[in-house]
Order: C-alpha cells, then sequence, then structure tokens
C-alpha cells in the first residue's frame, strides 16, 4: 500500500457522521484521476508511487485532466508568452519541486485567513497539513479614508515567506481584484506557482507586466474539472456562475477530508455562456463527505435568489428599443465580459456601432475577445475618436468609470474633460452597475454632474440594469445543503456578513459547535481527529502599497499624515551658538495648512515671541541640550496656538549649531 492510499484510509477510518460516507473515497477518487491521465497513451501502467519523482519530472502528473481526457492543463493554457520549449521546461521544474516533498501525516489540518475576514476584499486563505501549504486566492482591497494617501491594501504574508519552501502553489478561483490583485506584491516575495482559469491569468499576465519581477512567474492555466497535485494535497476546480467568467470553487483533498472553498459564486440557471454552475459535481462532493466548507458571505443578509445575468440583457434590449433617438453611454465593470457581451449584443440589434472608452475597459475586451470569452459582429467596434462621424442615435459608447473613479472615462465624459466625447442632453447614461460600499459618494457626484448637464441617467434604482455577482441566502442554503460539509466557516466579509452566513448555515443543520466564525486574520483553525478549534495565529493584517513603496508607510506614518491632514504643519527654525549659549538667528515661522498667514501675522509673531522664550529657557536651566530645546519649543508652542486658535498643528522644531 503506498503512503498516500494509507493516509487516506486513515483519513476515512476517522471519518464520522451524520449520515456521510468517508472522505476516504473521494481521495482514491482523485487519485484514481491522477493516475489515469498520468499513465502515457493509455499504456495500462499502474501508479504504484504518486510520490516518485520520475512520473512527476516528466510532467504528467503535476496537472491532471479528470473529465476530459489526458490533455493536460498547462498544454491547453495560454500559448501567447511562451513556446512549447520554455513550456516543457517550466512544467518539468514545477513538478520537481512537487516531487521531493515528504509527507509527515501528523493529521492535524490547519487553516489560516490571511484576508478577507471582517473585511470586504484582500481574499487570501492558507490551507497547511503537514509539510505542504495552498494558498486560495491573493487579493487587494482599497484603503479606508482614514488611509490617506495609501494607493492599495495587501494582505501580510510573512508567514507564507516564512515557510516559503513549503508553500505548493497559489490557486485562484477568478480574476477579480479582490482575488488577484496582490499576486504581483506577493510574487516579489513569494516564488511559488500559480493556478487559474485562462481568463483569469490571462488577466493576472497583464497586470505582471506593468511589474518587472526579477524572475520569470510559473503561471499554470486549468480548467473547471481539473484537479492538480500539490505535495500530498490535490486541488479541484469546479465551474461557478459569478460576475466575471471563468470563476471556480475548490474542493481542496487533504489527507484530513475535503476543504471546499466556494470563492465568489452565484446560481445562474441561465448564464450568457451557458455554463451553469456544476451543482452536479458539487453535489457528489457532498455525498462523499467534506469536512470544511469554506463559503462566501457578501450577500448573507440579503433573501431570496441573485437573479440571472440575463436579466440585464432583457432591460437593456428594453433601453435600446425605447431610447433609438438617443446616444447610449453604458458604464459598467470591465471585468464582467458576459455584461459587456450584452451591451455589444443589444448594440449589434440595434444597428448602433460600440467605442469603448477607458483604459481597462480596452484591456479586458481586447484580452477577452483573444481569449475567446467575448464575440464581436465585425464592424460593430470604433475608436472613440470616430465616435462624431455617426449620428448620435448609431452609437454606443461602453464606458469605465461605474464606481465614480476620478480618472476614469466617464467621470471625464461627466465633466466635459473627455477629449473624444462630449455629452449633451440628447444622450442617455446608463449606469449598469451598483456602487461598491464606499463609492456611493463619487458615483453620486457624477450623476449630479450629469444631471446638472441635463442628461437622463438611469441606474439600478430606476431599472434592472445590473444583478449582483454573489449568492443570496437561498443559494447559500442551497450551496451548505449540498456540500453537507461537518465544519462551516463563513469567509469573504464583515462581520455583519459572516454571522449572517453562520445563521444560514445553523439553519441547514449543522450544529452550532462546528460552525466557526473568525474575524481575526491569522487566528488558525485546526483540524483533527478530535475535532476543529481555533487554536494560535500566524502574523496577519495589513500591508499598505503607497506608490513604489511596500509596507513602509505604516501607523506611525498614517498618524503623522492624519494630524497633517487635520490641524496642518509649523516649522520653527533658529539658530543656536553652543559656546556662548544664545540664539543667534530666529526663530522663524513656516506654517502649510494651519491658517492663512496673511491675516494671522500678529498671531504667528506672538508665536515667535513664544519659541524664542521656550529655548532661552531651555538653554539657561540646562545648557545647550538639542533635545530639551526642542520639547520646550514643542510644549510651549503648542498650548500658545491651540489657545490662540483652537487647532493642534504638528510642530516640527529645527534647532541648527552655529
Ligand atoms: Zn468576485
Ligand atoms: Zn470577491
Amino acid at each position: 500500500m503506498t503512503e498516500k492510499k494509507q493516509e487516506q484510509n486513515r483519513a476515512g477510518k476517522q471519518k464520522p457522521t451524520r449520515g456521510q460516507p468517508n472522505t476516504g473515497r473521494a481521495e482514491r477518487r482523485a487519485e484514481k484521476r491522477a493516475a489515469a491521465s498520468a499513465r502515457p497513451h493509455g499504456k495500462n501502467a499502474p501508479e504504484r508511487n504518486p510520490g516518485n519523482g520520475k512520473r512527476q519530472a516528466g510532467g504528467k502528473g503535476a496537472l491532471d485532466k479528470s473529465r476530459r481526457g489526458n490533455r493536460t492543463a498547462v498544454a491547453a493554457g495560454i500559448r501567447n508568452p511562451q513556446t512549447g520549449a520554455d513550456e516543457k521546461r517550466a512544467r518539468r521544474a514545477h513538478g520537481a519541486a512537487i516531487d521531493v516533498r515528504v509527507k509527515p501525516g501528523d493529521g492535524t489540518l490547519r487553516v489560516i485567513p490571511l484576508g478577507g475576514l471582517g473585511e470586504i476584499g484582500k481574499n487570501m486563505t492558507a490551507i497547511e497539513y503537514g509539510e505542504d501549504i495552498v494558498v486560495i486566492d491573493c487579493g487587494l482591497a482599497f484603503p479606508d479614508e482614514d488611509m490617506p494617501g495609501v494607493d492599495l491594501v495587501i494582505p501580510d504574508v510573512s508567514y507564507l515567506v516564512k515557510n516559503q519552501a513549503r508553500v505548493r502553489g497559489i490557486l485562484l478561483t477568478h480574476g477579480h481584484e479582490d482575488h488577484i490583485g496582490a499576486i504581483p506584491y506577493v510574487l516579489q516575495q513569494l516564488r511559488v506557482p500559480v493556478y487559474g482559469t485562462r481568463l483569469t491569468v490571462g488577466i493576472v499576465k497583464n497586470k505582471l507586466e506593468e511589474f518587472s519581477l526579477p524572475y520569470e512567474p510559473k503561471l499554470y492555466t486549468v480548467e473547471a474539472g481539473d484537479v492538480i497535485r500539490l505535495g500530498g494535497m490535490k486541488a479541484e476546480f469546479i465551474h461557478v456562475n459569478h460576475s466575471i467568467a471563468d470563476a471556480c470553487c475548490i474542493a481542496l483533498h487533504t489527507p484530513a477530508g475535503i476543504v471546499f472553498h466556494t470563492g465568489d459564486f452565484k446560481l445562474d440557471v441561465s448564464p450568457i455562456d451557458g455554463k451553469m454552475i456544476d451543482l452536479v459535481r458539487i453535489g457528489q462532493l457532498g455525498a462523499e463527505g467534506v469536512l470544511l466548507l469554506l463559503c462566501e458571505s457578501t450577500n448573507a443578509e440579503r433573501a431570496g435568489f441573485t437573479p440571472s445575468e440575463r436579466t440585464v440583457g432583457l432591460s437593456l434590449d428594453r433601453i435600446f428599443m425605447e431610447n433609438r433617438d438617443k446616444r447610449l453611454i453604458i458604464a459598467t465593470f470591465s471585468s464582467n465580459v458576459h455584461r459587456v457581451q450584452q451591451i455589444i449584443n443589444a448594440s449589434a440589434k440595434y444597428g448602433r456601432r460600440v467605442a469603448v472608452a477607458g483604459r481597462s475597459m480596452v484591456n479586458v475586451i481586447g484580452a477577452a475577445v483573444d481569449l475567446g470569452y467575448m464575440t464581436v459582429p465585425d464592424g460593430v467596434l470604433i475608436d472613440p475618436a470616430d465616435v462624431k462621424r455617426f449620428k448620435p442615435e448609431q452609437v454606443t459608447v461602453v464606458t469605465t468609470g461605474s464606481q465614480g473613479e476620478p480618472m476614469s472615462a466617464l467621470y471625464r465624459m461627466a465633466f466635459s474633460e473627455h477629449n473624444q466625447i462630449k455629452l449633451t442632453p440628447s444622450d442617455l447614461v446608463i449606469l449598469s452597475a451598483s456602487a461598491i460600499p464606499g463609492n456611493e459618494k463619487l458615483v453620486g457626484k457624477i450623476i449630479n454632474a450629469l444631471v446638472r448637464a441635463g442628461i437622463h441617467v438611469v441606474n439600478d434604482a430606476v431599472a434592472d440594469v445590473h444583478v449582483s455577482g454573489h449568492a443570496c441566502r437561498e443559494e447559500l442554503k442551497m450551496m451548505i445543503g449540498l456540500v453537507k460539509p461537518k465544519y462551516f466557516m463563513p469567509v469573504h466579509g464583515e462581520e455583519r456578513h459572516l454571522y449572517a452566513n453562520k445563521g444560514l448555515a445553523e439553519f441547514m443543520g449543522i450544529p452550532s459547535q462546528n460552525v466557526f466564525v473568525s474575524t481575526e486574520l491569522g487566528q488558525v483553525l485546526e483540524i483533527d481527529r478530535k475535532g476543529a478549534r481555533f487554536k494560535g495565529a500566524v502574523p496577519a493584517g495589513k500591508v499598505l502599497v503607497d506608490g513604489a513603496g511596500v509596507g513602509d508607510v505604516g501607523s506611525v506614518v498614517l498618524r503623522d499624515r492624519k494630524l497633517l491632514a487635520q490641524d496642518g504643519l509649523i516649522v520653527v527654525v533658529a539658530t543656536v551658538d553652543p559656546q556662548d549659549q544664545e540664539i543667534v538667528s530666529g526663530p522663524e515661522i513656516v506654517s502649510r495648512g494651519f491658517v492663512y498667514v496673511r491675516d494671522n501675522e500678529e498671531m504667528l509673531d506672538q508665536a515667535k515671541k513664544v519659541a524664542y522664550d521656550a529655548i532661552n529657557r531651555a538653554l539657561d536651566a540646562g545648557g545647550c541640550d538639542w533635545t530639551a530645546m526642542k520639547t520646550a519649543v514643542k510644549e510651549k508652542l503648542s498650548k500658545f496656538l491651540y489657545e490662540a486658535t483652537g487647532r493642534s498643528p504638528m510642530i516640527l522644531p529645527v534647532i541648527l549649531s552655529l
């Protein structure tokens, strides 16, 4: 019996209860799949040793097709960047890396959320068993108002960096920023392979082009249905519906049982690409027995079902029909390939040309067309520069800016700053999106500007021009009911969403002691034969990205920025002769963001006097002690300024030696 089989049997024996057949079967099934596809050309060469280096080095074992014959996922991948020769080399190197691990089999599974709990954004979960760590998703978050100047927030991955040799790979569920956005930063610290579907990897590649990694990252494409080997674990990608094409959930087959991570999902029984969420496979896994379900929580407070993407198409069709005399400007998420496809379809149907505005929209449509996720009839797309050559009623403009982003094409159009497209009251603007929490004001600003200019705006408040990409309560219940996990952990949401999801799990019959809600990143959920519990923690949290700096903006810098933003800055400059212990020039006062200097000359003169006295007194008391002088200036001046103005600017004494 191979080591793996022993592991599986152990896992199987420990298996419980609740009418679930043991998990070992799923493992064996996955094993069989792997073995089947590893056989070259159907030769009957049984796999005796899954840990055998030679087979892995041959490249066949690393990626296994489960249901589509023997073609490996790598071979089916995005072809543009690498020649066949390069690809083979990458696969061999990769196979060897997987292969050398020895599974210790201490029987404890550790689930480590590194992002996405208690927040919307930067989703990342590490799953650890024995010597293997597998990471699911690697997203970013956008900064809060209390992070002035910060561009992005990424997860703290120091635990993974420390354990780099054990990290078998990062699996991406789909191509949204909150799942892939931190990849360029994390790959700078962590040289591990990344797996995702074609569109997901395509978007990651585009992002990586803007960064210069010091090495060629290993990106592998998979298809829904693929099973990949990651040390002693196997990951199975399963198709789901979401607001981006090619989204998957992941069943991670571990020696302790199946960990099922939903990623982001919804149930769309009439999706645009015709591919419904793979409920059959999800149900099979549930029947085989799932140890732990990590389930997204975004819409756990919303009743019912999320409507199909197709309802947006019907709504758009009606708007196109009723507004044949108008130019249509439609803003949506660039990543929502199916939405854009529907806009293109409606435009073609009503004889309109489509101009694409905004860099990310141009990029994504380009990538989606290249990869076959979108079809555009010949002659429909036109350059935004040519919009004015057509009558308004012959044109649809698809644009970025649905979140009110100040540099976006829609923003520039709304404020008459777009040099190719000028809006007039005979245009109709459609916001085919809902504002992500935090963006409402920005979106409102655009709507107000448009309305002020006499332009009619349609948004999801007045028409069905948007549907969510996330499962509402009934869909979450369906997922929980199909997967029937022993343990449940809500992920992907703020506290309120996580607890709402916990309520659903309990409603579905999962005992509350088997539901684990954590809002503390890094807190480890341990599962072994004896049960599940939170135990210990690893470093986790926010790493702030500001310009080229990653992680160099910490709490001290943020506190200073907030202070500066609130009450401004006072710089006090004086020169002291250390020999004679007296002030030889100054103090001069420079202020920024504190008061309007011209109206406050008298007060600032007094402030100079206060600083002068403070330095002199410090000199009298303790000689030429620079720290004492600075402290004295800060103390006296802040008291004086607060009394004079009610403000507490940051005070920066600069005392020079003659
Ligand atoms: Zn998503
Ligand atoms: Zn998400």
